[in-house]
């Protein structure tokens, strides 16, 4: 389901868009439905407050839980039924960020991530991309929205943009705390600029060599590394947000001196902030996480050469690892 069929749902009520928005922002917001001046009856015509009830109880039904995993670092991974049966992951990040889903499944196909296994399974509608919002709002408070869950969000451009948008205006959240995450695609530069709520970027670099990053990422849109960093300053410069740069750390495979020697060179002078993130190995894919010394050693290292870089942990690691696995294993996990 798309935001707009809900907002026709709401006008074949009877909505205006002054209900409409109102109606939107209740459910992006998680605001409780019956207290105060928020109550509907204060607001919405009698024919809309009839309908209502039925059109909520099908938008809460996008996104419930099926289960929750708290981890130690202070996050939850939320594994979210949709209304077709299938799942997706959504988790809850410490200093109230979440990260969401923008498809089951992926068509990108990264090795070393379990969502790319099966490839792409369908695309999440805006409303589910939302919901998936209000329902870790039922949580906790939500500040951030990370696109960053399973799923390329460039490969559903309209769905995600929509969401955003809707976040970005009715759903109480900063623009600049909307982050679209993407392995780079060259529609991506060209559309979200032109945005009325334009998204904080995230690029996945993963190498600075052509052939070694199409290896990793077999079906990303081909961009070379350095395509990738001059569309990404462009942006970062359009907009006045650094871009954050994301590089899952795989031992003996992207965390040479050659990787960082490349970082420097195309990362040098620019608005960025680089992510180094140590692999969270998973039994069945054959790829090993560098020690932690290795990698907090090429964070000061890059820092010393002048791109500002973090060594972060991948939320909720001690619970299962990267995204895609809660999905993997859904059918062993308890349901809470
Ligand atoms: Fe898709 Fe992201 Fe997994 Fe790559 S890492 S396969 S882009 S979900």
């Amino acid at each position: 389901m798309r935001i707009e069929h809900i907002r026709q749902r709401l006008r074949a009520l009877g909505a205006k868009p002054l209900h409409e928005q109102r109606v939107l922002r209740l459910w992006a917001q998680a605001l409780p439905q019956g207290s105060g001046k928020r109550r509907p009856e204060d607001f919405l015509p009698q024919p809309v407050r009839e309908g209502l009830d039925a059109l909520m109880a099908e938008v809460m039904g996008l996104a419930t839980l099926r289960s929750a995993h708290p981890g130690s670092d202070g996050s939850e991974r939320l594994l979210v039924g949709l209304h077709d049966g299938q799942t997706a992951e959504s988790v809850l990040l410490p200093r109230d960020g979440l990260c969401v889903s923008s498809q089951v499944g992926c068509a990108v196909g990264c090795v070393f991530c379990m969502t790319g296994r099966d490839g792409l399974l369908r695309q999440l509608g805006s409303a589910e991309i939302v919901a998936q919002v209000a329902l870790a709002r039922t949580r906790r408070a939500v500040k951030k929205v990370v696109f960053m869950g399973m799923g390329e969000p460039s490969h559903n451009m309209d769905n995600v943009l929509e969401a955003i948008d809707l976040l970005g205006t009715l759903g109480n959240i900063g623009h600049k705390n909307l982050v679209f995450s993407t392995v780079g695609d060259p529609r991506v530069f060209e559309r979200l600029v032109r945005e009325r709520v334009k998204p904080a970027l995230a690029l996945s670099l993963h190498s600075t060599k052509p052939a070694l990053r199409a290896q990793l990422l077999p079906r990303a849109t081909p961009m070379s590394p350095e395509e990738l960093v001059d569309a990404g300053e462009r942006y970062a410069r359009a907009t006045g947000y650094p871009i954050q740069y994301q590089w899952t750390l795989l031992a003996g495979i992207n965390d040479g001196e050659d990787e960082l020697e490349g970082i420097v060179r195309l990362l040098h002078g620019k608005y960025a902030l680089m992510n180094l993130i140590p692999y969270n190995e998973v039994e069945s894919l054959d790829f090993q996480r560098p020690s932690w010394e290795r990698a907090a050693e090429m964070a000061r290292w890059l820092h010393r050469r002048g791109v500002l870089t973090k060594l972060r942990h991948s939320a909720g690691q001690d619970v299962d690892g990267g995204c895609g696995q809660l999905r993997a294993r859904d059918s062993v996990l308890p349901a809470h």
